[in-house]
C-alpha cells in the first residue's frame, strides 16, 4: 500500500471508523444519473467507503420485545450523526493538509425532489449515490439477498459512509472471499414485514459482475421496522390498518420525480 493511502485508512481507523475500502470514481460509469457522484465532484479520482460496525447486543431487546431503544439511537442515530462524521471531518481535514480536496458525503441526505437542477444537464440535488454498490466495489463484501450488505467481519451490521476526493489513493479489489449469502431465505421467512419477494429479484451489473437481490417492498419495509406490524410490535394499536398506511405512505413528490427520469 502506498504511504498515502495508508496514513488515510490510519486515520479513519483510529479516528471510529471499522473498515476502509478505496474504489475508483470510474466504477460509476454508466450510473444513472441521479446516482451518478461525479456531478458532485468532477474531479474526483476516488470514492473512500467507511463502515462502521453495529454490536449484535444493540438488537437483543428489540428481540426480546422489551427495549427497543438502543438499535435506533446508536446503532442508526449515532453512528450516521456522530461516528461517521467525525471520520469524515478527521479524513477530510488530512487529505486538505496534503494538498487534496474531500467531499464527506454522510448518511443523511434530503429526498430526490427536494429541489430542481441548476442546469438542464445536471441531475436533482441531493445525488444519491448507492451505499451498497460502492461498499460492493470498494472490496468490503457483498450484498445479501435480503439487499442488506454482508461483511466478513460483521455480517450484516453495518452503516456507511462515503468521501470523494482527488487524491490518488490506492484502489482495493472486489470481494472474493467466500460467499457470504447463502441463500437460504431466512430473510424472506423471517422478514414480518414480507417485504422481500421470494420470487422476484432485482439484477444490477457493476464491476463486471452481475449483483442479485430479491426484489424490496419498500412500503412494507418503512412501515414494519417502523413497528407496524401487530404481531411483532408492542406499539400497535388496534385501528392500525397496514395496508392503508402502505398506500397513505407513497409519497408523491417522489413518485412524481420517478415519471420525469
Ligand atoms: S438469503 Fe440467508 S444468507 Fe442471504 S441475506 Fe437472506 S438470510 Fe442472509
Amino acid at each position: 500500500m502506498d504511504k498515502l493511502t495508508e496514513e488515510i485508512k490510519n486515520k479513519a481507523m483510529e479516528s471510529g471508523s471499522d473498515l476502509v475500502g478505496i474504489v475508483s470514481i470510474d466504477r460509476f460509469n454508466g450510473a444513472p444519473k441521479q446516482m451518478d457522484p461525479i456531478y458532485i465532484f468532477p474531479e474526483a479520482k476516488v470514492i473512500i467507503v467507511f463502515a462502521f460496525r453495529i454490536p449484535r447486543g444493540y438488537f437483543r431487546g428489540i428481540e426480546e420485545g422489551t427495549y427497543f431503544n438502543a438499535y435506533p439511537s446508536m446503532g442508526y442515530g449515532l453512528i450516521n450523526l456522530v461516528s461517521a462524521p467525525v471520520v469524515l471531518r478527521e479524513v477530510a481535514c488530512l487529505l486538505e493538509d496534503k494538498g487534496y480536496e474531500a467531499v464527506p458525503y454522510p448518511n443523511i441526505r434530503s429526498i430526490i425532489g427536494s429541489g430542481k437542477p441548476v442546469s438542464p444537464d445536471k441531475p436533482f440535488p441531493d445525488v444519491l449515490i448507492d451505499f451498497r454498490i460502492a461498499a460492493f466495489c470498494a472490496g468490503l463484501g457483498e450484498i445479501g439477498y435480503s439487499k442488506i450488505f454482508l461483511t466478513p467481519e460483521f455480517g450484516p451490521r453495518q452503516r456507511f459512509a462515503l468521501m470523494l476526493t482527488d487524491a490518488p489513493l490506492e484502489l482495493d479489489p472486489i470481494y472474493e472471499g467466500v460467499k457470504l449469502c447463502d441463500r437460504c431465505m431466512l430473510c424472506v421467512k423471517d422478514c414480518s414485514g414480507n417485504a422481500i419477494s421470494r420470487t422476484e429479484t432485482v439484477k444490477v451489473k457493476v464491476g463486471g459482475r452481475e449483483l442479485e437481490w430479491g426484489k424490496l417492498d419498500n412500503n412494507r419495509c418503512i412501515i414494519a421496522n417502523s413497528g407496524g406490524v401487530k404481531e411483532t410490535s408492542p406499539f400497535f394499536t388496534p385501528e392500525f390498518n397496514m395496508e392503508e398506511e402502505i398506500k397513505k405512505s407513497e409519497n408523491e413528490c417522489y413518485e412524481n420525480r420517478k415519471k420525469e427520469y
